[in-house]
């Protein structure tokens, strides 16, 4: 499968200068989307996972998929103020400001592995927030899934440790 010829590039989105790779071009071809979630499960096969936790809002489809396929809990990482129980947050630097992510409390299970699941990695700042939420809980991040990475921005220095998988790699913007 040519994922390249499958993803579709949006030059200055969101803003000048960054080329944006939407991967919502692969939910539209039905052997792509079937290659990407055969390829991720495919991944882990020989890897102990408890649960997945996926990220808004891209990664639940593909956290969805994984839960599904293994039979697997599903918790979902979200932007703040959208999850209504009680939550543990993490705060993020983006290239402009920052962010954070909650995810409810009680279903952060301490002493499981989790598998965190996204759609790419850029510099590696949100995969590592949500790494850091698991482990502040006393759970153990099992792995981490992105379809696209872009390992020139440098994320293997902050999420390296988490042996981060991806499909298709991209080395300049
Ligand atoms: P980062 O925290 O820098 O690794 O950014 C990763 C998050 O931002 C992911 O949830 C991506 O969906 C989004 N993102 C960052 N850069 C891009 C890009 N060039 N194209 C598409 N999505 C991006």
């Amino acid at each position: 499968m040519n994922l390249d010829a499958v993803i579709r590039k949006v030059p200055d989105f969101p803003k000048p200068g960054i080329l944006f790779y939407d991967v919502t071009s692969i939910f539209l071809n039905p052997d792509a989307f079937r290659f990407v979630v055969d390829e991720m499960v495919r991944c882990y096969k020989d890897v102990q996972i408890d649960g997945i936790i996926s990220i808004e809002s891209r990664g639940f489809l593909l956290g969805a998929c994984f839960a599904y396929n293994k039979g697997l809990p599903l918790v979902l990482a979200r932007k703040k103020g959208k999850l209504p129980g009680k939550t543990i947050s993490q705060s993020y630097l983006l290239e402009y400001g920052s962010a954070t992510l909650e995810i409810h409390e009680a279903d952060l299970i301490p002493g499981k592995r989790w598998l965190i699941i996204d759609d790419l990695i850029a510099t590696g700042g949100t995969l590592q927030a949500v790494a850091n939420m698991i482990e502040k809980v006393g759970a153990s991040v099992a792995g981490i899934f992105s379809i696209i990475g872009l390992p020139f921005l440098n994320y293997h220095e902050k999420i390296g440790k988490y042996d981060p998988k991806t499909l298709i790699n991209y080395h300049s913007e």
